[in-house]
């Protein structure tokens, strides 16, 4: 009988094959990359990442890019920022994951206190940390659900999340979700969701079913960069205030300083029930997410056995994603980022107006803070057919020009990290002008 596993690996990553084998041949072989139709990418001729500096990232033919999207919305400082590296050095040094069960450690414990220091005293008191913002969300749905039975109030079982929304793609976060390509496929596995298109929407709504609003305060991300109107968000609160229910904030995006505050939440003077965090947390370095809370929800869990939150992952609270983390809080503190970011957003303003705006392909731009997006359709408003794809043919041109991003059907997604230079970000908006010149008059 012919054994089922080979005595010899067919491929060791130690062995010959590998030094002979290219990373694109090796990707091709192995790989299955997120949000991509894989057919396609296995045609195509991929760029291989082999080192960043700053605001650049570098690829194995030696080509440097503009980072225009901060490597999917991470990246705060910049790559091989010498603060962060050593932050990360220092914890090596000692440990980098221990358990979180039964144990703490200095990185968490400081890292908690630190996030929690963020908002009003006396406001949000308590952090969960998990992996990635998908993990966040899910610890504030599933820590709304046993408040609510613990409350005894377990009627209160719906989420309200927006039209258009995106929250993550674990399956309770992809419930929220409001893009349908994301989202359709699996209806019949997600829980109720009521999902609303406006503040006003609320009101029809029966509030006493409800056990929280989800939303991504300020601007949607991943829905073409939509800014919401103002004081819809202060709105959202007002109703979750009247009719007693939860506000859950998703600042994956959002937070750490994005919209130009270091919370969007800021911006309307308002402090949710539950804060999702993660993307910018540790500046881009690490995967790590934190749920923050209110002192009344973590009071309710207060008790016995049956009032215990289960829930966890192995790496919660990971040491080195905490460390790292920390001294991102401490770059801002300490290197004034964000008031530097508000003279660097009114010249991202000023860029895409002279550089971007003229042009007859340029259909609106959204900017919040210093994320923007910039719609490309026909001349006259009329959207570019589907299949042509022209967003993501616009970004294909626009690393000809230096610049890397990633579009959102045909919004291109322009999302620098803080430490670009003046320079980079004329580079960046002009790189974006050539690659819709180049694209969408042909
Ligand atoms: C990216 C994102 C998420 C999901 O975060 P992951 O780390 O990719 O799981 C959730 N909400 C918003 C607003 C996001 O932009």
């Amino acid at each position: 009988m012919p054994a089922l596993f080979p005595s010899e690996p067919v491929f060791s990553p130690f062995g010959e094959a590998s030094q002979k084998a290219s990373t694109v041949e090796l990707d091709r072989g192995f790989l299955w990359h997120p949000f991509t139709q894989m057919q396609d990418w296995c045609a195509s001729d991929p760029l291989v990442l082999v080192e960043g500096l700053g605001a650049s990232l570098r690829d194995e033919q030696g080509r440097w890019y503009l980072d225009g999207n901060s490597s999917i919305w991470t990246n705060l400082h910049g790559h091989r920022n010498a603060r962060l590296d050593a932050a990360l050095q220092r914890q090596l040094g000692r440990f980098a994951h221990a358990s979180f069960l039964g144990f703490t450690h200095q990185p968490a414990a400081a890292l908690a206190a630190a996030l929690c220091a963020l908002w009003p005293p006396g406001t949000l008191e308590r952090v969960f940390f998990s992996d990635n913002g998908s993990t966040a969300i899910e610890v504030a749905l599933k820590m709304a659900v046993q408040f609510w039975q613990l409350d005894g109030k377990p009627h209160r079982r719906t989420f309200v999340a927006f039209g258009g929304a995106y929250h993550g793609d674990t399956l309770g976060a992809a419930s929220l979700g409001g893009v349908a390509a994301f989202t359709d496929r699996f209806a019949d596995w997600q829980f109720p969701v009521e999902r609303v298109q406006s503040a006003e929407a609320l009101e029809n709504l029966p509030a006493e079913s409800i056990a929280g609003v989800v939303i991504e305060p300020l601007v949607q991300g991943a829905n073409q960069i939509r800014v919401w109107p103002p004081g819809l968000l202060a709105q959202v609160r007002a109703w979750c205030d009247r009719a007693g229910t939860f506000l859950i904030a998703d600042e994956v995006l959002t937070g750490f300083g994005r919209t130009g505050t270091m919370f969007a939440c800021e911006q309307e003077g308002l402090v949710p029930d539950f804060v999702a965090v993660a993307k910018g947390l540790t500046g881009g370095y690490m995967p790590l997410a934190a749920t923050l809370t209110t002192g009344r929800v973590f009071n309710a869990f207060l008790g016995g056995p049956e009032r215990t939150f289960y829930y966890g992952h192995s790496y919660c609270g990971h040491a080195l994603a905490c460390a790292v983390a920390l001294e991102n809080l401490a770059i801002f503190r300490e290197e004034r980022v964000l008031e530097r970011l508000q003279g660097q957003i009114l010249l991202l303003a000023g860029l895409l107006d002279t550089r971007l705006r003229p042009s007859p392909f340029v259909y609106e731009i959204r900017q919040c803070g210093f994320v923007a997006g910039i719609e490309v359709r026909q001349p006259g408003g009329i959207p570019f057919a589907a299949g042509l794809r022209m967003g993501a043919k616009v970004c294909l041109a626009a690393r000809e020009f230096g610049l890397l991003t990633r579009p959102v059907l045909d919004t291109l997604v322009l999302m620098l990290p803080y430490c670009v230079t003046d320079a980079e970000m004329e580079a960046a908006v002009g790189a974006l002008a050539a690659a819709i010149e180049a694209c969408c008059l042909h």
